[in-house]
């Protein structure tokens, strides 16, 4: 997949749609369009040990690994289901992303 051409965006509600995490929901925390992977809360968590730093205990941290943005499907904020997303262009030229279901504009 070529650089920023994700379906996935920080913001947005996903739903994984296999491995370990499989049905689980969450919101996109941090994109990687290099890596065309995405951060998504409390979904594939790993435990991370931390070196004690100056002041800072070390200690088990655990925190959402990126997962590959292929895994995961968008939910539409109008109608509350995964859906597949196709493209639309605003009366301004403006390309975003559209639910594929309901059609409604999912970038605003
Ligand atoms: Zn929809």
């Amino acid at each position: 997949m070529s650089k920023g051409k994700m379906h996935v965006k920080k913001g947005d509600q996903v739903v994984v749609l296999s491995g370990k995490d499989r049905g689980k929901k969450g919101k996109v925390l941090r994109s990687y369009p290099d890596e065309g992977r995405v951060m998504v809360e409390g979904i594939n968590i790993v435990k991370k040990h931390t070196k004690p730093k100056q002041r800072v205990q070390g200690g088990i941290n655990e925190q959402p690994a990126p997962v590959q943005s292929s895994n995961l499907m968008v939910i539409c904020p109008a109608c509350k289901a995964p859906t597949r997303l196709g493209r639309m262009q605003l009366k301004d030229g403006t390309r975003v992303r559209a639910c594929k279901k309901c059609g409604e504009n999912i970038d605003k």
